[in-house]
């Protein structure tokens, strides 16, 4: 049976099909954005992300195919996504990344006239070479994560990146006409002296910047709630550092969980936050996510999951593939429910998820 609100679009009317957003979870969140994971490899060792040191890289066979990945995004497609983020580990050392884009960014979607729209998080380390082709495959957004300005403090929280050589990444993103975010993970004692470093640098580029919580993932075992810097503590030093007033914006249009301020009288100079611990924002979650090997995960605080690869191996039709996401979106929890300091928590790790 499909639950709730899903829907069997081989039942379903062509004509009403295109004017249905068919996925919808029990609290009415309809799911519009698929998040999948490319690989669980990574060029970095980020000491918030790369935590758990039993982690292991899943076997190559493990992985999705591409021909897999299309036919998942295809399947959501045709259920209503619209926005689809590669992510990682790092999605550029996937291998012919570019044809990938190629196939998936024209995909049409119940949007009418409307195709794919594929956008990528990347630690941008390899953005320099590579930027070009993205865009002009079909990506049109890119996210970088950038923790640090300075090179010693960029090594010791990646272990193996170099900073100038990311810069050179979101430069060529941006010469590439890629739209440009930051992502920078807010860490008490490790970067909340560079808030505002941060900041300008972004503005003098014009880009968007957004400080994410930390979260407590494999397990919260490595995690400490004492290093995690709440929103209002970002606004905070934001605040104080330039003497002017944040004030809010409408961040719905932004279309994601990160909540927008701008310097009074300064609208262009705006910072964005993810703060899914202190200021929650479940209640707006419009997103699944898939990981390199083809488990769809509801939330990513749990670790509730479907395995997509091992029906599709199994020989199923595409029906029972809608069948089995209907059913894993019917069990998606009206919030996360992070807990910290090794008490639970899911135990997947971020790396193997993609944030
Ligand atoms: N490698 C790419 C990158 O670094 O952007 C994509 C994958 S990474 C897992 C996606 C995002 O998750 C990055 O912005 C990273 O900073 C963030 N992240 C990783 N671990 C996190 C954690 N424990 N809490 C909050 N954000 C985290
Ligand atoms: Fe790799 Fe990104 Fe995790 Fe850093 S945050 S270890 S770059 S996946």
């Amino acid at each position: 049976m499909f639950p709730l609100k899903a829907v069997n679009l081989l039942e379903t009317p062509a004509k009403t099909a295109s004017a249905l957003r068919v996925l919808a979870d029990p609290f009415d969140r309809h799911v519009s954005y698929l998040r999948l994971s490319l690989t669980d490899r990574c060029n970095f060792r980020c000491t918030y992300c790369f935590t758990d040191t039993a982690f292991r890289f899943r076997p190559r066979a493990e992985i999705l195919t591409f021909e897999e990945i299309e036919r998942i995004v295809q399947t959501f497609c045709d259920m209503g996504v619209v926005r689809l983020r590669f992510t990682g580990g790092e999605p550029t050392l996937r291998r012919d990344l570019h044809r990938l884009i190629e196939r998936l960014a024209k995909m049409p979607t119940l949007e009418e006239g409307k195709s794919l729209k594929v956008v990528m998080t990347t630690n941008a380390f390899l953005l320099a070479d590579m930027a070009a082709d993205v865009a002009a495959a079909g990506v049109g957004e890119v996210n970088s994560s950038l923790d640090t300005l300075q090179e010693d403090r960029f090594q010791a929280l990646t272990k193996s990146g170099k900073l100038s050589q990311v810069i050179a990444g979101i430069d060529a993103a941006i010469a590439a006409g890629l739209k440009v975010k930051l992502n920078t993970v807010a860490l008490k004692g490790v970067n909340d002296d560079e808030f505002a470093s941060l900041a300008l640098f972004a503005w003098d580029r014009k880009l968007n910047l957004r400080f994410i919580e930390h979260m407590p993932m494999s397990g919260g075992e490595y995690y400490k709630d004492q290093q995690r810097v709440s929103a209002a503590e970002i606004r905070q030093q934001i605040t104080a550092y330039f003497g002017l007033p944040l004030v809010p914006r409408d961040s719905k249009a932004a279309h994601g969980p990160a909540r927008y301020w701008s310097q009074e009288g300064k609208s262009h100079r705006q910072i964005g936050i993810i703060s899914p611990i202190s200021e929650n924002f479940c209640d707006t979650c419009n997103r699944v996510r898939i990981s390199a090997t083809g488990d769809l995960h509801p939330c990513l605080g749990y670790d509730q999951a479907t395995s997509l690869r091992d029906l599709m191996r199994g020989g199923a039709s595409n029906e029972t593939l809608r069948r089995a996401i209907s059913t894993t979106l019917a069990g998606k929890k009206a919030r996360h429910d992070f807990q910290v300091n090794g008490q639970g928590g899911p135990r997947k790790s971020m790396i193997s998820m993609g944030g």
